[in-house]
């Protein structure tokens, strides 16, 4: 493995308090996975910076190497058996995507990697922190009128207006970004009022990662730095505002949390000095 630059995250993404514990089962050494002493949200304590994620670390690469691991692992070609049932989840998974996303409009994708999974019809943008990745993606949205910017995301939204989308994509991306909750704060802002995040990420209350333990297929070192649950993944999105729905209410048997966000069509500011926002046409 090569050097890597990482740092710390000093505080809980969910509840903002510091302090945490080593949940010693799951980490893979240097990575340490950790649990918040106030409220239980699990994450990696060490995250390697966004430099690294563009070319050294970047998701290809690390999917290439996990794929190899994984073979060599006896329980996980068992889960990789049960996968039927993904296929089944892929013609579900589109039809979400298009009653997401409205027929015309703008639309952004964070986490794009190499192509698009937004439908046919409104402006696709996109924004992908892997190099390669977003020079292959950029032709597929540049031709319906469109771009992608190859940046972290929490810098690369702030290229956009506020109250600009219609709605946005998060797919497998959430996990990967260790600061969730400041791309949930940007994300808020240049959503219409109105307008959704559709949202999936690795479910860390699965079954299955009762079942298979630290070979979960959701782990991934030091790749994924989010390990969400219904309860934390919902008390993030409500302190920062959006109203939250289950798009997978049998949670419990599914790897991934999929979830739409939305930013009320009459917003609040969160926080103790809570008042109306004049409500926007969209
Ligand atoms: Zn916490």
């Amino acid at each position: 493995m090569s050097e890597l630059r990482s740092h710390e995250r000093p505080t809980c993404e969910v509840c903002q308090q510091t302090g945490a514990t080593v949940v010693h089962k799951y980490t893979r050494s240097p990575w340490p996975v950790v649990a918040c002493n106030s409220c239980g949200f699990v994450y990696l304590g060490l995250v390697p910076d966004y430099e690294d994620l563009s070319v050294t670390y970047a998701w290809e690469k690390q999917h290439a190497e996990e794929k190899e691991r994984r073979k060599k692992n006896k329980l996980a070609r068992f889960d990789a058996l049960t996968r039927f049932r993904l296929k089944l989840g892929k013609v579900i998974d589109r039809a979400r995507h298009e009653r997401a996303v409205g027929p015309e409009g703008r639309v952004l994708e964070i986490g794009c990697g190499g192509s698009t999974r937004i439908p046919d019809g409104p402006t696709p943008y996109g924004i992908e922190i892997s190099e390669g990745l977003s020079q292959k993606a950029r032709p597929i949205f540049e031709a319906r009128g469109g771009t992608v910017y190859h940046e972290p995301a929490t810098s690369g939204i702030e290229r956009f207006e506020e109250n600009f989308f219609d709605a946005i994509l998060m797919r497998s991306y959430l996990e990967h970004e260790a600061q969730p909750r400041l791309i949930l704060e940007r994300a808020f802002k240049r959503l219409k009022p109105g307008g959704t995040i559709l949202l999936r990420s690795p479910n860390y209350n699965s079954a299955n990662r009762f079942i298979m333990g630290s070979q979960w297929c959701g782990f991934r070192f030091p790749d994924h730095v989010n390990y969400f649950t219904p309860r934390s993944l919902k008390a993030l999105a409500a302190s920062i505002g959006y109203e939250f729905r289950w798009m997978n209410w049998m949670s419990l048997f599914d790897d991934n949390l999929i979830v739409e966000l939305k930013k009320p069509v009459t917003a609040f500011v969160p926080g103790p000095s809570a008042r109306p926002v004049e409500a926007q046409v969209a």
